[in-house]
C-alpha cells in the first residue's frame, strides 16, 4: 500500500476521505478531535502545494430532514479557523458548481465537499458503493488518499470505490492505526483481550474472530451477561438473547479461553448488592462486575503480555457503586508490564473519565478496529 508520502503532489487534485464524523448539536460541533487529528494529513497536501478537496461522511442520511441535520457546513467553518490557508464549500455533492469551484482552486488551497452520505438519499448509492458515483468522484482529482480509519472496515464509494480508479494511498491517520494495531495483529503470548460493553449483537462476531487468536477472553458488561444468561437466571440485565446457541457452541469449542466473572454487582430494587454468578435473582440488574472477578482478572492481566481491551467492565457511567470493575481493570491494565491497546468510544471515554494513562496505544477505529483485530483484514483494502 502506498502512503502519501510517496506521491509527488505539487498541483495534482488530491481527493482525501476524512473522519469528520463529529456529533454536532445545535449547529455547534460538540468535540472537534476527529477534525484537528486530520490536520497533520491536510497541512501536509497544503504544504506540499496540492490542490485539496476534502470528502466525509456525516451521520446517516435517509430522507430530507436528515440532509438538513447532518450538514458538513459546521466542520466548514471549523477547518477556516483552523488552516491557514483559504477553504471553500461546496454544498454540491456532483455538478457543474462542485467542478468548477475544483478547477477555481489554486495550488495550497482546500474544498470541503458537503456530506457524502447526501448521495445515500434515496438510492443509498454511497453506502452502496455506486460505481457511477465512484467513477465520478475520481473524475474529479489526480490522487486519491483515504485517512478515514474509522471507517476502513466498509466498502463505500467515496473509500473503496474511488480507490479503484485513481492512483492511491493512505494519510498519516491510518498509517498510524495501523502501526499501532501491529501489537496486537501480531501478539507476544499470553495474548489477553478483555471484552464488555453494551453491543452484544455487533460484537459476537468479533468474539468469533478473535477466539482464535487470543489466549484468554475475560468478559465483563453485556457481553458477560449473555454468556451467563445461556444456563443461569441473569434477572432483568442487559443481554442478547437471540444468539443463545452460537454463544453456548463458543463457550463449549473454548472453554479454556473464555474467562466469566463468578460474581457481580447488581441493582435491585434501588439498592446494590454483592451477588455469586449462580444466585442472581429475577428482579437483579447487573451493572458490575464483583471483586472475585476483579481479583481473577487482574492475574490473567499480569499474567500477559498483549492486552486489548474494548467496553467496559460495567455501566460505570450510571453510579459510584458500579465503577470499581472498570477502573480496577484499565488500572491494571495501565499498571501491567504487557504491551496495550485499547479500542472503542466507551472503553476510551471510561479511562478518561478516570483518567487513567499509559496505553501503548489508544486505537480511534471502533468497528473497523474490532473488525481488523477479529480479521487482520480491512475491507476497503481489499482487491475485489
Ligand atoms: P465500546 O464503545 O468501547 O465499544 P460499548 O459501546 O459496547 O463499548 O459499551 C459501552 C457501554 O456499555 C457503556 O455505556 C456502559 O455503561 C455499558 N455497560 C457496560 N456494562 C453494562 C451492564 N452490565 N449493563 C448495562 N450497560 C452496561
Ligand atoms: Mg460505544
Amino acid at each position: 500500500m502506498k502512503n502519501i508520502v510517496d506521491f509527488d503532489l505539487e498541483g495534482k487534485k488530491v481527493l482525501l476521505r476524512c473522519d469528520f464524523n463529529v456529533t454536532i448539536k445545535d449547529g455547534k460541533i460538540l468535540s472537534d478531535e476527529r477534525i484537528t487529528a486530520s490536520l497533520k494529513t491536510i497541512n501536509y497536501l497544503v504544504n506540499h502545494k496540492a490542490k485539496v478537496i476534502l470528502l466525509s461522511h456525516l451521520g446517516k442520511v435517509k430522507n430530507k430532514e436528515d440532509m438538513d441535520k447532518n450538514t458538513l457546513f459546521p466542520v466548514y467553518q471549523k477547518l477556516c479557523e483552523l488552516l491557514n490557508t483559504n477553504v471553500y464549500f461546496s454544498s454540491a455533492t456532483r455538478g457543474s458548481i462542485l467542478e468548477t469551484k475544483i478547477n477555481y482552486l489554486k495550488n495550497g488551497e482546500v474544498l470541503l465537499m458537503e456530506n457524502t452520505r447526501y448521495e445515500d438519499f434515496p438510492d443509498k448509492l454511497e453506502s452502496k458503493c455506486d460505481k457511477e458515483l465512484s467513477k465520478y468522484w475520481a473524475s474529479l482529482g489526480d490522487i486519491f488518499i483515504n485517512d478515514a480509519f474509522a471507517m476502513t472496515h466498509r466498502k463505500h464509494a467515496s473509500n473503496y470505490g474511488i480507490a479503484k480508479y485513481l492512483p492511491h494511498g493512505i494519510g498519516f491517520l491510518i498509517e498510524e492505526e495501523l502501526k499501532g494495531l501491529e501489537i496486537v495483529i501480531n501478539p507476544q503470548r499470553p495474548f489477553t483481550v478483555v471484552m464488555g460493553g453494551a453491543k452484544v449483537e455487533d460484537k459476537l462476531d468479533i468474539i468469533k474472530g478473535i477466539l482464535p487468536k487470543c489466549d484468554y477472553l475475560l468478559l465483563g458488561g453485556g457481553i458477560a451477561n449473555s454468556f451467563l444468561n445461556i444456563d443461569h437466571n441473569v434477572g432483568i440485565s442487559l443481554k442478547d438473547d437471540g444468539k443463545k446457541e452460537e454463544l453456548k457452541e463458543l463457550l463449549s469449542i473454548y472453554k479454556d479461553k473464555i474467562v466469566m466473572p463468578v460474581d457481580y454487582k447488581i441493582l435491585n430494587e434501588g439498592k446494590v448488592f454483592r451477588r455469586k454468578y449462580n444466585e442472581i435473582e429475577d428482579e437483579d440488574n447487573i451493572l458490575d462486575i464483583g471483586d472475585d472477578t476483579i481479583s481473577i482478572y487482574k492475574e490473567r492481566i499480569n499474567e500477559s503480555k498483549t492486552i486489548f481491551l474494548n467496553g467496559t467492565m460495567g455501566k460505570y457511567e450510571s453510579q459510584k457503586e458500579f465503577e470499581n470493575g472498570t477502573k480496577e481493570i484499565l488500572t491494571a491494565i495501565s499498571n501491567s508490564s504487557a504491551q496495550t491497546v485499547i479500542g472503542g468510544g466507551d472503553a476510551i471515554s471510561s479511562k478518561e473519565y478516570f483518567n487513567i494513562k499509559d496505553f501503548n496505544f489508544i486505537s480511534t477505529g471502533g468497528g473497523a478496529t474490532l473488525e481488523y483485530i477479529a480479521t487482520n483484514k480491512l475491507k476497503c483494502f481489499e482487491e475485489e
